[in-house]
């Protein structure tokens, strides 16, 4: 797919190694963290965490003097470049410089004052920091005075809530900027959030159109994982799929964890990030179940992030039925039967065992496998054979009652 052509920003140093945003950059994975800044060892632990779980940028909050007087302190003990979320207090933001922070983010809604915001873009011009100008729906509107708040949108509402708020956040956006731009600084990133996935799809098309700073894309407030999932994935996945976004944030009220791993997958399933671990291809179960696939799945899935660091392809499918067609391109495959599963590597099988040996054979088949393709002595992806499904009465007893000569889609039973 074509990605959109922004400026290209770089945030990090020697020590964390840099994330370059925007331009021919690979689309970068950020998370915030969830405790007190100001709290170092819980903050610094929480940071190790997202960053071992692959965030590439992550950020922090500094409402306090205590929380900018810690970051000394957390940037030494990580290796992630961190960025400091301004809020209300410009000083924070002259602090967090201070301290070595590699990126600052300023929200106009709530820092409009043009000689602090001055400061800031001189102090950060200094140190070749860059700021990301962070919109969002929820503070675009004077808040101090409720009702004027209460009226604006109202008014917006009664005609087009969708197409009103997009202008006000562009126009906040653009007021912005133009502070920026008078003053010559372009080390600049910027996000317009929402928490309506066709609003910030809408928004971020025209940002796109408007300008060529790289984009960080966002739905906020998405909710718990379960539900903020599917609305995130809607609008970031819209976005990517046609090449809109440098860097992006999952907002979940959950594990931040949860964030980077769901904006990897996300990124991995458009290709537009290359997986750094197994990929794992799993059925949904039906009434031809004769094992217990779903802990099987998990516990599969759970082994495999720790101890596969290559992507190659696992598949992990019920039976037979149509098993061998939807692991077509599978590294490694298990098809289940009556409580045994027969594994393939590269279309050879390798084995058949009980249900309670499936997982660990299946492991060390794929550790195996990884050791190979580390060798160079294995290509991923590169079938060796067609994959000859097992006999499913004699030898997974399955009860399904006729298979064709190597292939098994049509069946007595139907398919999936
Ligand atoms: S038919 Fe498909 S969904 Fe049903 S158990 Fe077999 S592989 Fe899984």
């Amino acid at each position: 797919m074509e990605r959109r052509t922004t400026r290209q920003i770089t945030v990090g140093d020697d020590r964390t190694g840099r994330v370059r945003v925007g331009g021919d950059a690979e689309v970068s994975v950020q998370t915030m963290t969830s405790g007190y800044t100001y709290d170092v060892d819980a903050c610094v632990a929480e940071i190790n965490r997202m960053a071992a779980a692959g965030a590439d940028i992550v950020r922090v909050a500094v409402p306090k003097r205590a929380d900018t007087e810690a970051l000394p302190e957390i940037l030494s003990q990580t290796r992630v470049p961190l960025v400091a979320d301004v809020h209300f207090h410009y000083q924070r933001a002259l602090e967090a410089i201070e301290a070595g922070i590699h990126k600052i983010r300023l929200n106009p809604g709530n820092i409009d004052d043009r000689d602090q915001v001055n400061s800031v873009i001189d102090a950060c011009a200094e140190r070749s920091i860059p700021i990301r100008i962070g919109v969002n729906e929820g503070s675009i509107i004077e808040r101090k005075d409720k009702q004027r708040r209460m009226e604006e949108l109202g008014k917006f509402f009664a005609d087009h809530r969708q197409g009103h708020l997009m202008a006000l956040m562009i126009a906040k956006l653009e007021e912005y900027l133009e502070i920026f731009e008078s003053k010559g600084f372009h080390d600049v990133c910027i996000s317009a959030k929402s928490m309506d996935a066709r609003l910030a799809i809408d928004t971020y098309r025209e940002i796109s159109r408007r300008f060529d700073y790289p984009l960080h894309l966002g739905v906020t407030h998405a909710g718990p994982r379960e539900t903020g999932a599917i609305r995130s994935v809607v609008a970031l996945g819209t976005l990517l799929a046609e090449g809109i976004g440098d860097t992006l944030r999952i907002s979940y009220a959950s594990d931040p964890v949860f964030e980077v791993e769901d904006g990897l997958e996300m990124l991995w399933s458009l290709g537009l990030r290359e997986r750094t671990g197994a990929e794992l291809i799993a059925c949904p179960t039906c009434g031809r179940i004769q094992v217990d696939l779903f802990r099987l799945v998990q516990d599969v899935r759970e082994k495999l992030a720790d101890e596969i660091q290559v992507p190659m392809k696992v598949a992990v499918m019920g039976c037979v039925v149509n098993g061998p067609g939807e692991a077509e391109g599978a590294d490694i495959a298990v098809f289940a039967g009556d409580r045994r599963g027969i594994i393939y590597v590269q279309g050879r099988r390798v084995a058949n065992v009980p249900e309670e040996e499936i997982l660990s054979r299946l492991l060390s088949e794929c550790r195996s496998f990884q050791e190979l393709v580390r060798a160079g002595d294995a290509k991923l992806g590169e079938k060796q054979v067609d994959i000859v499904p097992p006999d499913p009465i004699g030898e997974l007893g399955s009860g399904v009652k006729t298979i064709a000569e190597g292939r098994v889609n049509r069946v007595s039973i139907g398919e999936t």
